[in-house]
């Protein structure tokens, strides 16, 4: 009979001077021996070397996506802050003319003044949005798991969004179970995953549509689907929509998905995406539980 390797398992120790040690251990199980004992053979292999040249690869990766992360933010941080800057030059100089006698010329600096503050107000805006973005994705903690009511938070975030949803002429519509459905997870995190799916169908559905959100439940799984009405997604364009930075609008940050299915996974559950039923773009999420 064939020796089948089995139960593998990587041990880690220190091994004095020269780093650590990392060591493959394989049980074999060999034929029977004569008098009907069973046999296995213990395979010990030092993988010390193979392990260091991981970590270090790991720590090379590392390194090169926070200088991506670097140039990104620094593109991103410098168009509004240049624009800012312009535009409070400009209110200067709008406020430090000449006093106007006339009413008709005061009307118009101020006119004139108001309209540079909310282009102002605009870019900081925008650069809030860009750092918040930024933060979450730098320093997502380990999810505190608590009993959570799914059926509750897509209530709660749907009734968050509505008022943007109006304006956007999207509809909603909720299939959900009656009962409340238990799942252990951080409430803030899955908030935060829900509302950028929400945010996302809204985006795709420039002319207005329908969102809908499900849920359904058995005993080990709970899948929470999203879809929207939107254009869809081309299928080179859905291969990259998970890497950081990866947007096809002109003002996205292409950081709403990653944050999302890192929060997802850190639950130990998965998300998909995939065409919609009729048209659009459908978002799976599935939560183990218990
Ligand atoms: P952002 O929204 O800032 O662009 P995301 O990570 O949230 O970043 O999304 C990345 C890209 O995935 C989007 O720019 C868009 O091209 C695509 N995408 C995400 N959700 C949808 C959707 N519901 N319909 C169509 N395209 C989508
Ligand atoms: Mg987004």
């Amino acid at each position: 009979e064939e020796p089948r390797a089995r139960a593998g398992l990587t041990l880690e120790g220190t091994r004095g001077a020269e780093g650590r040690l990392v060591v493959d251990l394989r049980v074999v199980p060999m034929a029977e021996g004569e008098t009907g004992e069973r046999l296995a053979l213990l395979v010990v292999d030092d993988v010390s070397e193979a392990a260091a040249a991981r970590a270090r690869a790991l720590q090379a990766e590392r390194l090169a996506a926070i200088g991506k992360m670097a140039a990104h933010i620094t593109h991103e941080i410098r168009n509004p802050l240049s624009s800012i800057g312009l535009n409070v030059e400009l209110l200067e100089e709008t406020i430090a003319g000449p006093d106007d006698a006339e009413p008709a010329a005061r009307a118009r600096r101020t006119t004139e003044a108001q309209k540079l503050l909310s282009a102002i107000a605009r870019e900081v805006g925008r650069l809030a949005d860009v750092s918040e973005d930024y933060l979450r994705v730098a320093r997502l903690p380990q999810p505190r798991l608590r009993p959570l009511d799914l059926c509750a938070l897509v209530r709660e975030v749907i009734e968050f969004a509505r008022p943007e949803l109006d304006r956007a002429r999207v509809q909603v519509s909720l299939t959900l179970p009656d009962a409340a459905t238990l799942v252990a997870a951080d409430e803030g995190q899955v908030r935060q995953a829900l509302v950028n799916l929400v945010r996302n169908a809204r985006e795709a559905m420039e002319d207005g549509g329908e969102l809908r959100v499900s849920l359904a439940a058995d005993a080990r799984a709970v899948t929470l689907a999203i879809e929207d009405e939107g254009p869809g997604i081309d299928e080179e364009v859905r291969q990259r929509i998970f890497d950081p930075f990866f947007t096809t609008k002109s003002t996205g940050t292409g950081l709403g998905l990653p944050i999302t299915r890192q929060i997802v996974e850190a639950h130990g559950g998965t998300i998909a995406c995939e065409a919609g039923a009729v048209k659009g773009t459908r978002f799976s999420l599935v939560f183990p539980r218990g």
